[in-house]
């Protein structure tokens, strides 16, 4: 498993999925290295090649490896996050972008006040509307949007969404353009709002094709993860 040829090859991937986009084609895109479950060799190996954004799922396990971490990323959470952890992820993490309900913005507002912080955050659309999936469903989304942008410790940076497990990964695409034209919606009327986080190892190159720009890959980059 050589860390940086992968994270190279999907730097190609996403420049070539480029050639396929119709909205803002020159948009700077993120490529965010997922090392949940990977050690922080691993970590290091993929910053090495040139990541400047990696993803966790968990804060536990964030907590963990982030202090034995000494290079300089953006760390962002990108699992569900439960209100009583809401203090160290604020802590660890420079994006939160699995914010789905008002009680959790909450939480992470009046967490952020406590550490003196203003938390940039996504907000994370069960656009699919899978239930038992996480993620803001769209007729709950105003509610939310409005709360986020009232609030002082908050300062929202974009959209996060995840795409079902599809047999075939082209069902996707309907959805990621649904968030693109729902992202263009929303961003002139806030200063900060550059970041549209969808895609994965197996649909990044759609995703980048119908206008994300963070995408979250970790097995094409890490291989298949490890239990640690
Ligand atoms: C694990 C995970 C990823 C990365 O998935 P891969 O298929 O390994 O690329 C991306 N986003 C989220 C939210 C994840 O939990």
């Amino acid at each position: 498993m050589n860390v940086a040829e992968n994270f190279r090859a999907v730097l190609a991937g996403i420049e070539d999925a480029r050639q396929n986009r119709t909205v803002a084609p020159d948009e700077k895109i993120i490529l965010l290295v997922v090392t949940k479950n990977h050690g922080v060799e691993s970590i290091r190996e993929a910053v090495d090649a040139g990541a400047t954004d990696i993803g966790e799922n968990r804060v536990q396990e964030a907590a963990e490896k982030f202090p034995a971490l000494e290079r300089n990323v953006t760390r962002h959470l990108i699992g569900h996050l439960q209100t009583n952890k809401v203090k160290p992820a604020v802590k660890l993490f420079d994006v939160i972008q699995s914010l789905d309900s008002v009680h959790l913005a909450t939480a992470i507002d009046k967490a952020a006040a406590s550490l003196n912080k203003i938390q940039d955050v996504l907000i994370q659309v069960n656009a699919a509307r899978e239930p038992q999936k996480s993620g803001v469903l769209l007729e709950d989304f105003n509610a939310l949007i409005n709360f986020v942008d009232a609030a002082k410790n908050l300062r929202l940076r974009g959209l996060m969404m995840i795409a079902p497990n599809f047999p075939d990964v082209e069902q996707c695409r309907p959805l990621f353009r649904q968030m693109r034209t729902l992202f263009d919606e929303l961003k002139p009327a806030r200063t900060c709002f550059d970041l549209l986080s969808m895609g994965m190892s197996n649909d990044y190159k759609i995703a980048v094709a119908e206008g994300a720009n963070v995408v979250r890959v970790g097995t094409a980059i890490l291989g298949s993860r490890n239990q640690v």
